[in-house]
């Protein structure tokens, strides 16, 4: 069994006045992000949504020193982006759709994704989205940690780092055992 992680693909990530926006790499995967989702979706195949989310002005959160605000809880910077945006909103009611927020890069921290994944019996979890060498990467991370076979679709993920995101693809491929295509 395997499921689809789609990370991070919102306004604030994605377009061009986003917060903290990939720009034109992340807009370019577009087409391949809404390909995958929908095939997994009506393959009946675990779709999960994994989107951060922060509150104003969290002193306590470590990214506060290091990004500018984003993904703002409520914001319209934390709607999905222009056509996954659309085609969530056809597929959300599906029992196999699952929207879930995160606070951290990686989806599997302070989340019940895991368990989300073995109530399925899922063993297999396939990434896109942004960033490669961020979020992407320390869900990866995890996700090798925790035994799971990852398959990253190099099409459909982005950075604004074109050095980060070619050491992050090496890095799944040789570190993580995954499985680029
Ligand atoms: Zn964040």
């Amino acid at each position: 069994m395997k499921a689809l992680i789609n990370i991070d693909y919102t306004h604030d990530f994605i377009a061009d006045k986003g917060a903290l926006t990939v720009g034109k790499p992340g807009q370019a995967i577009e087409g391949e992000i809404v390909r995958l989702t929908r095939e997994f979706a009506d393959a009946g195949d675990f779709v999960v949504f994994a989107v951060d989310v922060h509150d104003a002005g969290d002193q306590l959160h470590p990214e506060t020193a290091l990004f500018p605000p984003h993904n703002i809880r409520g914001t319209e910077g934390r709607g999905l982006y222009g056509e996954l945006g659309e085609l969530y909103e056809q597929i959300k009611d599906r029992p196999n759709v699952y929207f879930m927020d995160k606070t951290r890069y990686s989806a599997f921290v302070g989340t019940d994704l895991d368990l989300k994944l073995r109530e399925r019996g899922i063993t297999e979890v396939h990434l896109v989205g942004d960033v490669t060498d961020i979020c992407v990467l320390h869900t990866a991370v995890y996700a090798y940690s925790l035994n799971y076979k990852i398959v990253v679709h190099k099409e459909a993920v982005a950075s604004f780092d074109p050095v980060g995101h070619e050491w992050a693809l090496n890095h799944f491929r040789n570190c993580l055992g995954a499985t680029v295509i």
